[in-house]
């Protein structure tokens, strides 16, 4: 037995992203001594990729906006399958988390008179993100960053120790999160260092899950490489349930070529500024592509489109505008009908939209990007693009107030991990006010519940559980490949085989149109491929050995992946992120079915909580009525084309 470092917090959030920092911030100016750890180097989460900016209904740019009308995009994005009250507080919270990141330091870009500038995207009525450039989330995590270590400032004058309540471990990976005997409360959480392979545990009653997304379970994603779904995967194995997670967003824009930058993302900023998509044939298609649901919203001709760029008040928007689902099937259909460009994507041009200065302020980045990636000159020439998968609406079932996540006290959820905000489809700009939103009410509630729990009534972690965290973690280094009674001595599997060969299951065969049958063979690949993951092997040691940390968060994508799989499987409708080839329309009576994942075994159960032996079971549940003042925000017609007829009465 390995000796395992133990120490002892109040709150421990695992993840570093925006959702991360901004709950750590706000458990320790609660008073909780705090810890975080994250995979990579503090500072380089994901979020720092966010390029467009934070949705927030400031009003700056127009007057006209306001809480209630974001939350009615919100809702309509979503097709009215969100969890409501998480979309109205959102709604509500988005501007105040924005104006204090201002106080914090944060430089956004200004209107000429000076506010802090929004801009149009998809789905938002009105000019509602505030940005930098399209390097919003760089300034965002630099802002929180600094924020955390102005806090350990304070805390360096007072009690000479500038960690002593809130402190970053960095380049660790938590594997599990641990509970008291008998399995009741968390209590805290087992990793590894991932530089030495030193095994640790930290005991804390409240442990927040801040580990954005599941993108590297598909084979062309914007996401980066933390995005192995671990968070979802340590809530399923702790107890905790998943909502939602058939509903996947394939963001419309995602680089095509070259291959080795294929899935990088595009922002949605180029047609939030102006850029429009075109065919093979010069054609702007998307004004074929407007769905009933929206075609009072949507200008039906390309004159009355670009009008709306100079005059919003008396137009309306284009359709390149329509919300991320929308053009990301158009866009597959072009090109599967043949129009679409050399490299199988579709044209979206800014160059004959903008000043090639213009382009070079509004969109550093992308012109950067296209011109060192793909030697293409985005003022001169348009960018080809196609659906990239990017984001997951589905995650961890949470209390909508106190993020608490359903079932397992003292576990937390924010962020891209936590479900039911979005509903079957987010809007841009969306996730970086969630993060904001939900990540300080994660870190409120999670340092309220750790003081509950003092001293002598904290639970201390089972040691059998580090004990089969430990041997869990280490299986890689003596697998066997040879499956159960069958000759020994084949080697042990590839982690990086298996990751590929899961990759393309989820590409192709549970990626952006549906079939049932394809989704059949998708669920039996990946039990196969579970367990050969079983018998994933790796050579070395514990030192920096990214084949071992592959094969440990091979568990992970793929328990999310069967998630994903099994509830695509079940809803037999198509909605925002998840379109059925098989059942195209959407169904009303569909939208008020949450899909609930969770592992099947009970506690005691020898197949609970192994991986290898673990299969989720799906149940449905009904969502909670809309509340009344809520439902008034919409005309009834509109909330016809979602809710039953009996809901409406
Ligand atoms: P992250 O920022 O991903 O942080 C996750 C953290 O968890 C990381 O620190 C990671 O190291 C850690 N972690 C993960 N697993 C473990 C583990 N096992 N142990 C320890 N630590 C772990 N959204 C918008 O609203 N506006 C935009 O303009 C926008 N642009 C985007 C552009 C791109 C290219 C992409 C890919 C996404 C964009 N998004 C945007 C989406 C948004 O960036 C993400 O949804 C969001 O940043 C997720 O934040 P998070 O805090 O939930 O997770």
């Amino acid at each position: 037995m390995t000796q395992v470092d133990r120490q002892s917090w109040d709150v421990v959030v695992v993840g570093a992203g925006g959702a991360g920092l901004r709950a750590a911030i706000e458990a320790r100016e609660q008073g909780a001594r705090t810890a975080v750890i994250c995979k990579s180097l503090f500072g380089k989460a994901h979020t720092v990729m966010a390029e467009g900016g934070i949705a927030a209904s400031m009003g700056n740019v127009n007057a006209g906006d306001n809480w209630q009308v974001h939350f009615r995009d919100t809702m309509r994005g979503g097709k009215f399958l969100n969890q409501w009250r998480m979309a109205e507080l959102h709604a509500q919270e988005a501007p105040d988390r924005v104006w204090e990141l201002e106080t914090w330091g944060a430089l956004f870009d200004r209107t000429p008179d000076g506010r802090i500038s929004q801009r149009n995207f998809g789905g938002h009525e009105f000019p509602r993100l505030a940005h930098v450039g399209d390097r919003t989330g760089l300034e965002l995590i630099r802002t929180l960053q600094q924020k955390i270590v102005s806090l350990q400032q304070e805390d360096e004058r007072e009690f000479g120790d500038h960690e002593a309540r809130l402190k970053v471990f960095q380049e660790c990976t938590v594997t599990r999160v641990l509970k008291e005997e008998g399995g009741g409360r968390v209590s805290g959480v087992f990793g590894y260092e991932r530089e030495s392979g030193r095994f640790f545990v930290i005991e804390a009653p409240s442990v927040v899950l801040a580990t954005g997304g599941i993108g590297k379970s598909f084979k062309v994603t914007s996401n980066s490489w933390e995005y192995t779904g671990d968070g979802h995967a340590l809530a399923l194995l702790a107890g905790a349930s998943l909502v939602n997670m058939e509903f996947v967003q394939f963001h419309p824009t995602g680089m095509v070529w070259p291959p080795s930058v294929k899935g990088i993302l595009v922002t949605e900023s180029v047609r939030g500024d102006g850029g429009v998509l075109r065919n093979s044939e010069g054609k702007r298609f998307m004004f074929d592509y407007v769905p009933d649901v929206f075609k009072e919203k949507y200008a039906q001709s390309e004159e009355e489109g670009d009008r709306w760029y100079e005059d919003q008040a008396n137009n309306r928007r284009p359709p390149e505008l329509l919300p991320r689902d929308e053009v990301a099937r158009a866009i597959n259909s072009e090109v599967k009908a043949g129009r679409g460009s050399p490299h199988g994507g579709v044209f979206l041009d800014v160059s004959t939209r903008l000043p090639a200065e213009v382009i070079k302020r509004k969109l550093p980045s992308m012109h950067h990007q296209f011109k060192e990636l793909a030697d293409v000159d985005i003022t001169a020439e348009p960018m080809e693009v196609g659906p990239t998968c990017h984001y997951v609406m589905g995650g961890v079932d949470v209390d909508p107030d106190t993020t608490a996540a359903v079932g397992v006290p003292g576990l937390f959820a924010a962020g891209e991990v936590a479900g039911g905000m979005h509903g079957s489809n987010r809007l841009g700009g969306n996730s970086l006010s969630d993060l904001l939103v939900f990540g300080r009410r994660a870190g409120l509630h999670a340092a309220e519940y750790a003081t509950g729990y003092a001293g002598a009534d904290r639970a201390a972690p089972a040691g059998s559980d580090i004990d089969l965290a430990e041997a869990e973690a280490l299986r890689p280094f003596s697998a066997e490949g040879s499956p159960p009674g069958t000759e020994p001595g084949r080697p042990p599997e590839n982690p990086y085989t298996l990751h590929q060969e899961l990759q393309q299951t989820m590409n192709d065969l549970v990626g952006i149109i549906r079939r049932e049958a394809e989704m059949r063979q998708a669920l039996e690949k990946l039990a196969q491929l579970r367990d050969r993951a079983g018998r994933a092997g790796v050579e070395g040691h514990r030192q920096f050995n990214p084949g071992w940390h592959l094969a440990i968060d091979l568990r992970n994508m793929l328990l999310v992946s069967e998630c994903v799989a099994r509830a695509a499987l079940e809803r037999r409708e198509s909605r925002g992120g998840h379109t059925r080839d098989d059942y195209p329309d959407m169904e009303r009576r569909w939208r008020r079915v949450n899909l609930v994942c969770r592992l099947s075994g009970s506690p005691g159960d020898p197949a609970a909580g192994d991986p290898a032996l673990g299969r989720i079971r799906l149940e449905r549940r009904e969502t909670r009525p809309i509340r009344a003042d809520l439902l008034g925000l919409f005309e009834k017609d509109e909330l016809a084309k979602y809710l039953t007829d009996e809901e409406l009465t």
